[in-house]
Parts: structure tokens; C-alpha cells; sequence
């Protein structure tokens, strides 16, 4: 064999460099799923089927395609795998194959790229690493925009990949509109009344054959692991994911950005797209993404708000904190800031709690592995830091329990912006509101037996007491931040007033209880 090539679960790009130059004669493609991946975090069921279901359909289009796929699947009965990681298994395959060569694309985390080399290393292998041409920038190309700054504007980049690319552009210099970014218009909520329409919610897809196998076989094998499976509609192949976009263009799209931070009961999508898992695994290409926004926005389908609210998370903070990841791994999983080390509380898993804010959001994530970002940012992670969750910790339970998480893209998201552990590298600053954001944005509040702007008392909110609790306890890191200085500012006319202490004793006694009750997983 000439070239063994490696497609791990979230390389599944038709496109990708690995067939630049494959000859069917000489080389055969290496895939494998391996228990390690779904249990070093006890993933959730949804996340697991749609990863190994997604992958087998790949296996099944790559030997359409008359390409040698030499496939490791898992099934009910342990004793059948062939190894616990990546490592063992594609050791044993170097062991019979005898290679010439291992190839693989840049995977998306720093742990399995290590692990390929050693195991390569220790075989005697070459192991060739290919750029991931997926995305727009590439980790060098990132590096060299980040050399000599002190500080990484997500804006900066973010204008300098919109003229690169020539998207959304009057001319060579200037935005198309007159204006970069439209997020100041892109943060209505839906009043009292709720939304005015029916949210027609993604496309959804119904099992094959195949992904009905994976769901059997995820219920046996790992049928104790966190979340339900009754409501998996997820695309696993990519014509699929292509209706998906183009159903989110035709039906979403128009209202994406307006609604993008709202929330409502019984809304778990709003106007998300929800193409983030298929990004992700790379079913789709984000320039077709792009293409495809655009295009609707030059057909007045979509206004410039809307679109542009859309192409920036893709062609801006996407690819930002790739770049931020690969800069600065693998110190970066070894920040905690705030020096916060609480393990995550169990409702974290199960939903089970009185915050009608959390347990709405964890319904969404038990039964979709997904929230959209306000859900995830200013409901649980926001909870989380204040509370003082161990930011890898937050993490490992991102990784876990949603279904688009990948180290690249959740690291920097979770442990970075959301929890404030690398101390503002890719967030300016700790995002902590109190109960009274929640409210602004969403109805949870209303069904709620907290009262959002209470701090202390039987119905006091619970975010409310940690918010002014979190700022105290980290007054002195946060001095320094002007983006801070009004909030610490009240945190000081508290104290003056002897409201603060009160607000901190129940603070403790709120997280005594949470550590109390011992996590399932
Ligand atoms: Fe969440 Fe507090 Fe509102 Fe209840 S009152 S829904 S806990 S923000």
C-alpha cells in the first residue's frame, strides 16, 4: 500500500485534500470508530449517532466511488473492537497494511493530531499532514495576522477575511450598505405577545436503514449516556445537508439575525439555522453557505442585516477562533483566569431544576444536543461562571452534550468566551448578566418561581444572587477591564449600601446545595 488515508468522524469533505491525487490502486482510506471518543466524556446519544451514522453513509459513498475504505465499526458486543482509541486501531492496521505512508488532514483537535504522530512515530511511519482546505484561513495564515499584536480583534480579522474574499463588498475598500456589521440591529425580541408567526423550526430528517442500525446500537451500548434519541431528525449525508440549507435560506433566513438573541418556550431553534453540526463534519462547505446567503440577499430575498449577521459567524468568528485555538494550543486548555474549579452541577446533565431559563435550554440540549448561542451563552454558561465551574470542565460538558461541538470550535467558544478562563482573549470581557437579561430577551421568566430582580430572598432569582456574588469575588481580576468598570462600579455602591453581604451568604448556601447533589455522569 502506498498511502493510508485517514477520515476522522468530523472530516466527512468530499472535497478534501486527501483526493487530490488518490489512486484506487495504491491507496485505501482508513476509517474507524472507537470507543474512547464517546465515553472519555460520556457523550450524548444524539451526538454519538449522528457522528457514526454520518460516517458509515461516507464509508458507504467512498466505496461507491471504487475506493478501498478499511472501516472499523463498533457494535454491540465489546469484545469485538478492535482497540479503546485511534491509536490502537490504526496501529494494528499499520501492522497489516504496511503503509508507506500515512496521510490525514489537519485534524480538529490537538489531542488526536498528537496521537496520530506518536503512533506513527512509534511504527516508523511517515505521517504527511495536509492543510484543511474546508476553511477560508489557513493556521499559518491566521498566525502571520496575528503576529506582533498584543490583542486580537475578532472586527479586525473579521474586515481584513471580507476584503480577502472579496464577500459582501461595494469595491475593493468598502462594504456593500456602507457598513460592516449590523449586529446593533440584530437584537429584537418577541414583546410580550411572542413571535407574530409560526417558526416553521429546520428541516428534519427520518431514519434510513442505516442510522436506524446506529440508533439500536447506541440504545445497547450505550443506552446509560446523557440525553434522548426520540427526537434525532439530523441530515447525515450530504445531499441532505444541502436541502437543509437550502431550506434554512428559503424559510429562516430572513428573520435569522433580527431574532438571533431571542428566546421563547417551546422555540428551541428560533430562525437558527442549525447547520453547524454539518459544517462541523464538514458535510458542507461554508463558502457555499456564504453563496448561498448572499445570493438571497442580491435577490432581496434576505435584507443585509439578516445576511450579514449570517456570513459573520461564519467567514468571521469561525474561522477567528480556529485560529485562536491552533495559536495558542495547547496552553490554552490550561487557563482558568478566574482560577473557578467546581465541577459541573447535575442539572447540567439531567434538566432537573426550578429555573424554568435552564430547564427550558436543557430540554433543547437533552432532546436535540443543541441550543442556539444565547441559550448557551447567557443562560448556561453565564450560570456556570458564576457559579464557578472549572472552565475545561464547562468544556468537557459542551463536548459531550452537543452535537456540533468539536475541540477546535468549543475550547475557545466555551473555556474562552463563555467562561472568561483564558482572561480575554477571544471575549473583551466575562459575559454575566443577571436574571433580568433572561427576562429582556425571553418569557422563561414568567413561568418561573424566581423573581428576576431579586438577589436575596425565598424567590430570589438564582442568577441574580450569583451575578453580584461573581463580581465581587473577582473585583480585584477585573479591575484593569474598562469594559467592566461600570458594573464594578454598582458592586461598590452595594457594598456602601450593606446589601452585599447578604447576597453572598446565599450565594454560598445556593452553591452548597448544587455541589451537594452528585452528578449521573
Ligand atoms: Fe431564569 Fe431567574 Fe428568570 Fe427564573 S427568574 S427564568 S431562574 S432568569
Amino acid at each position: 500500500m502506498r498511502n493510508l488515508c485517514l477520515i476522522l468522524g468530523d472530516q466527512l469533505n468530499i472535497d478534501s485534500a486527501l483526493f487530490d491525487d488518490f489512486d484506487p490502486e495504491a491507496d485505501a482510506v482508513w476509517m474507524a470508530e472507537v470507543d474512547h471518543e464517546t465515553t472519555h466524556v460520556p457523550c450524548h446519544k444524539q451526538r454519538v449517532t449522528f457522528f457514526l451514522s454520518a460516517m458509515r453513509h461516507f464509508r458507504d459513498g467512498q466505496r461507491a466511488e471504487g475506493r478501498e475504505v478499511i472501516y472499523h465499526e463498533l457494535t454491540a458486543d465489546r469484545r469485538k473492537d478492535r482497540g479503546k482509541t485511534f491509536g490502537d486501531v490504526l496501529r494494528k492496521t499499520i501492522k497489516s497494511e504496511k503503509p508507506a505512508r500515512v496521510r490525514v488532514v489537519e485534524p480538529g483537535d490537538e489531542r488526536v493530531r498528537t496521537e496520530i504522530a506518536s503512533v506513527c512515530d512509534d511504527a516508523g511511519v511517515e505521517l504527511d499532514v495536509l492543510r484543511d482546505t474546508h476553511f477560508y484561513c489557513s493556521i499559518e495564515e491566521f498566525r502571520d495576522w496575528a503576529g506582533g499584536k498584543k490583542v486580537l480583534i475578532l472586527e479586525t480579522f473579521y474586515r481584513m477575511m471580507r476584503k480577502r474574499e472579496g464577500v459582501l463588498m461595494a469595491d475593493a475598500k468598502n462594504p456593500v450598505d456602507d457598513r460592516w456589521n449590523f449586529d446593533e440591529d440584530n437584537r429584537e425580541t418577541f414583546g410580550k405577545t411572542g413571535p407574530d408567526e409560526e417558526i416553521k423550526g429546520p428541516m428534519s430528517f427520518s431514519a434510513d436503514d442505516v442510522t436506524q442500525g446506529v440508533l439500536d446500537l447506541v440504545e445497547d451500548r450505550w443506552g446509560d449516556h446523557p440525553g434522548s434519541l426520540d427526537k434525532f431528525a439530523l441530515p447525515v449525508t450530504r445531499g441532505d445537508a444541502r436541502k437543509m440549507l437550502r431550506y434554512f435560506i428559503k424559510t429562516a433566513l430572513p428573520r435569522f439575525g433580527t431574532y438571533e438573541d431571542a428566546m421563547w418556550t417551546g422555540e428551541a431553534f428560533v430562525y437558527h439555522s442549525r447547520l453547524s453540526a454539518l459544517l462541523n463534519i464538514k458535510l458542507l462547505n461554508p463558502r457555499e453557505c456564504v453563496a448561498a446567503a448572499i445570493e438571497a440577499y442580491e435577490k432581496r430575498h434576505a435584507t443585509i442585516a439578516n445576511v450579514e449577521g449570517f456570513v459573520r459567524q461564519l467567514i468571521g468568528w469561525r474561522e477567528f477562533i480556529r485560529g485562536v485555538y491552533w495559536l495558542k494550543m495547547p496552553e490554552y486548555a490550561e487557563r482558568n483566569a478566574l482560577a473557578a474549579n467546581r465541577q459541573m452541577p447535575s442539572f447540567f446533565w439531567d434538566g432537573e431544576t426550578d429555573m424554568a431559563c435552564v430547564k427550558h435550554a436543557m430540554s433543547h440540549v437533552i432532546d436535540h444536543g443543541y441550543t442556539h448561542h444565547i441559550e448557551r451563552l447567557m443562560v448556561l454558561g453565564n450560570l456556570a461562571m458564576m457559579y464557578g465551574a472549572d472552565p475545561y470542565a464547562f468544556h468537557e460538558w459542551h463536548m459531550a452534550m452537543y452535537v456540533d461541538a468539536i475541540d477546535w470550535v468549543s475550547l475557545p467558544n466555551t473555556l474562552g468566551m463563555s467562561q472568561y478562563g483564558d482572561g480575554g482573549v477571544v471575549g473583551t470581557k466575562p459575559y454575566c448578566s443577571t436574571g433580568k437579561y433572561v427576562d429582556r430577551m425571553s418569557n422563561y421568566c414568567k413561568g418561573c418561581r424566581y423573581k428576576p430582580g431579586k438577589a436575596v430572598g425565598d424567590d430570589a432569582c438564582p442568577f441574580t444572587t450569583l451575578y453580584w456574588d461573581f463580581l465581587a469575588r473577582n473585583e480585584t481580576k477585573l479591575k484593569g477591564n474598562n469594559r467592566m468598570a461600570l458594573q464594578l462600579k454598582n458592586v461598590v455602591r452595594k457594598r456602601e449600601k450593606g446589601e452585599l453581604g447578604e447576597i453572598r451568604d446565599q450565594a454560598d448556601t445556593l452553591r452548597l446545595s448544587w455541589a451537594a447533589t452528585p452528578s449521573a455522569w
